[in-house]
């Protein structure tokens, strides 16, 4: 995979950065998305091998079509960025925060698949990985795992990203016939600027890390289609 182009929506910092970070290291050259230039370009002078800066805002038409000219030929595209902007239950909840979360977290993803798209087709091998969370798993509760946040809470986010499982499912069937792997990733708790209720001692962004990378280097027989957790375990949808 060394001559491969990955590109990396929010890699300016937290779990985004930490793949960019195992992407590069692998030898493959990395587009940085970030939705502001200063960050992105500082955030790949701190990680060795070739990264690239794109300035990407993913609820941004123009920003999105202005980047994808920029980038003609993928092989695998991180669909990480993300917002968690409202705790509240669906009760208390109002329509506007469900909207932002909805715009980043499901709409950007539609957005910028579908522009990344044409060159997504130029690779013989193309992967998409999306970036979901276990709390977005409609059935894990029953599970042994207990689930977080409790129930009810989240309810924007969460559900934003039961939307980006469906939307997942939707993109590997209808690129089944293209050679194109699929999948979404719950990268486990971790202590990162969304996330301030998790602690250092939940876990390493660079394990949830190595499970992007894992299914970004699917080989042709991998699955897709599929929810995994960062240690690679099946998650249920
Ligand atoms: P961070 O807040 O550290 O990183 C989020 C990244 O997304 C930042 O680079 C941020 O950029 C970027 N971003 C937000 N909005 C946009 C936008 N409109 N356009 C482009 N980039 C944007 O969070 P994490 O690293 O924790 O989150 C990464 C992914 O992991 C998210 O999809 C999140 O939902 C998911 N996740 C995280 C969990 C956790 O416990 N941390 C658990 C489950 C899932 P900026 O710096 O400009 O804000």
């Amino acid at each position: 995979m060394n001559n491969s182009t990955a590109l990396v929506t929010g890699a300016n910092k937290g779990i985004g950065k930490e793949i960019a970070r195992q992407l590069a290291a692998a030898g493959l050259t990395v587009h940085m998305g970030s939705r502001d230039a200063g960050r992105g370009r500082r955030a790949a002078d701190e990680i060795d091998g070739d990264t690239r800066p794109l300035v990407l805002d993913v609820t941004d038409d123009t920003s999105i079509a202005d980047a994808a000219r920029q980038v003609p030929h993928l092989d695998i595209l991180v669909n990480n960025a993300g917002i968690s902007v409202d705790g509240r239950p669906a009760t208390e909840a109002d329509v506007d925060s469900f909207r932002r979360t909805y715009e980043t977290n499901l709409f950007g993803v539609l957005a910028v698949t579908n522009a990344f798209l044409p060159a997504l087709r130029r690779s013989a091998s193309p992967r998409i990985v999306n970036i979901s969370s276990g709390t977005g798993s409609l059935s894990w509760s029953t599970g042994p795992e207990p689930r977080f946040p409790p129930e009810g809470s989240s309810a924007a986010y969460r559900s934003s990203k039961t939307a980006l499982n469906a939307l997942t499912l939707f993109y590997a069937q209808a690129l089944a016939g293209e050679n194109f792997k699929v999948n979404a990733l719950a990268p486990g708790l971790r202590a990162t600027d969304l996330n301030a209720r998790a602690a250092a001692s939940d876990g390493d962004p660079a394990e949830s890390a190595e499970g992007a990378v894992r299914l970004a280097l699917l080989a042709d027989d991998g699955p897709t289609g599929e929810f995994f957790s960062w240690d690679g375990t099946a998650m249920p949808w």
